[in-house]
């Protein structure tokens, strides 16, 4: 079932590479990891492999130098085909900050060995116990020492850290009642977790709702050598919001997948079960809310559309990103919902998978950033309306 023109747009042929790698991967395998909260080694060593996590490093890097768009289309079908990019989608959003920001020999350190599966960068610590959604009041400190930054704080909400070589770590280098504006004094490093895991950094699964290989991680004196700080000291909070914005373009397109498949498996159920005698499909009161749910997700997608066209014509796309992001989880829980609802008590079942799906895509209200701060920005930024907090 095609659900959208854009399926058939200028990434068909990778939206059906993916697809075909996907179906590899089928429900009985994503119900068995999240049973046991395990994470997708395989699916995850295959897209490697086939080169879609790699979409956005340079071909001089090894990789095939495309664009967000591209990048989108690799984890929209992934979510459209039941799988979950989750395990995977942080390479994606941190490339980014890496490729504006990082130096040439940066470059040529890491993004080969992330584009061949040498070296996995799926790890990005921002959030913090304390400061939460305050990113600016966030208290982990990298202190200059010799050659070396030595790091004590801690991180919360890490996910794939324990799956992860690399990550990228937002932390303070100047306290923040001694700069100017609280968003200076921020910095942004390159952490190689395999030379202080276990020793000067600790990390602790979170059991969650979904299975998600999140983490909280401490750091104990850690040294990071200076040459793994990204651009200049100081400045990192700014090499983050830039990456931030591409996350919830990609995040978006996750969910704008997540509501093609709920749509979808709502009308395939819609049009087999059978109760009073005629396919439950054939009542408005089932047909009605899928069909809103469509259009919703429509809307979304275009949505997405624009926020990642206007980010590869080098646009500041806050807003658009933002909007993209709130539109595409309010119509993936929606879809969600009804899915659910259309298939009545099996949709409670595990092995149709709706369940499964409709607690992973509740995620995307709140991480990487929730409703409440993308109306606050809209409202502030966009609109002129008083600073509310
Ligand atoms: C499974 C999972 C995976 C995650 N992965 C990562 C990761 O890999 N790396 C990472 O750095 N972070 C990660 N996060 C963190 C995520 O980005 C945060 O949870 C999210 O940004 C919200 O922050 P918080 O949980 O601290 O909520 P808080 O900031 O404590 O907010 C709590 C609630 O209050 C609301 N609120 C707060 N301030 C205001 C205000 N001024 N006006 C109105 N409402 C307000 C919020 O909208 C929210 O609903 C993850 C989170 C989860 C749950």
């Amino acid at each position: 079932m095609v659900l959208s023109p854009y399926d058939n747009d200028e990434f068909a042929e990778i939206r059906e590479g993916v697809r075909r790698l996907c179906v590899e991967f089928p429900g009985t395998y994503w119900r068995t990891l999240d049973e046991n909260r395990t994470y997708p080694t395989e699916f995850v060593r295959a897209l490697t492999d086939a080169g879609y996590l790699s979409i956005l490093i340079p071909e001089e890097y090894g990789g095939s130098g495309l664009g967000l768009s591209a990048a989108a289309a690799v984890l929209e079908t992934i979510q459209a085909q039941g799988c979950n990019a989750a395990a995977c989608h942080a390479q994606m959003y941190t490339m980014g900050t890496i490729l504006r920001h990082g130096s040439e020999e940066q470059k040529q350190a890491y993004l080969p060995k992330i584009a061949s599966g040498e070296l996995r960068l799926q790890a990005f610590g921002v959030t913090e116990p304390t400061s939460g959604t305050d990113t600016t009041a966030l208290r982990t400190f990298a202190k200059r020492v010799n050659g070396d930054y030595v790091i004590n704080g801690q991180k919360i909400w890490t996910s794939r850290a324990e799956h992860s070589d690399l990550m990228l770590l937002l932390a303070r280098t100047t306290p923040r009642d001694k700069v100017a504006k609280k968003t200076d004094g921020l910095s942004t490093f390159i952490v190689d977790m395999r030379d202080v895991v276990g020793k000067s950094l600790t990390i602790r699964p979170i059991r969650t709702m979904m299975n998600h290989a999140t983490t909280e991680i401490f750091f104990d004196n850690m040294h990071v050598p200076a040459a793994n700080l990204l651009g200049e000291e100081g400045k990192g909070f700014r090499y983050i919001l830039s990456g931030m914005n591409a996350e919830r373009v990609l995040i978006a397109s996750e969910c704008v997948g997540d509501a093609k498949w709920f749509t979808r498996t709502a009308v395939q159920y819609a049009n087999e079960r059978q109760v009073f005698g005629r396919m439950i499909g054939a009542n408005q009161g089932i047909q009605f809310p899928i069909a809103k749910a469509y259009a919703q997700m429509r809307a979304a997608e275009l949505m997405v559309k624009e926020a990642a066209r206007l980010y590869e014509d080098g646009k500041d796309i806050g807003a658009e990103a933002n909007m993209a992001k709130m539109l595409a989880a309010d119509a993936a829980w929606e879809a969600a919902n009804v899915c659910l609802q259309t298939h009545g008590g099996f949709g409670f079942a595990e092995e149709y998978d709706v369940e499964r799906k409709l607690r992973e895509t509740r995620l995307y209200q709140v991480a990487p950033i929730s409703t409440n701060l993308i109306l606050s920005f809209l409202a502030e930024h966009v609109l002129g309306l008083p600073r509310s907090y």
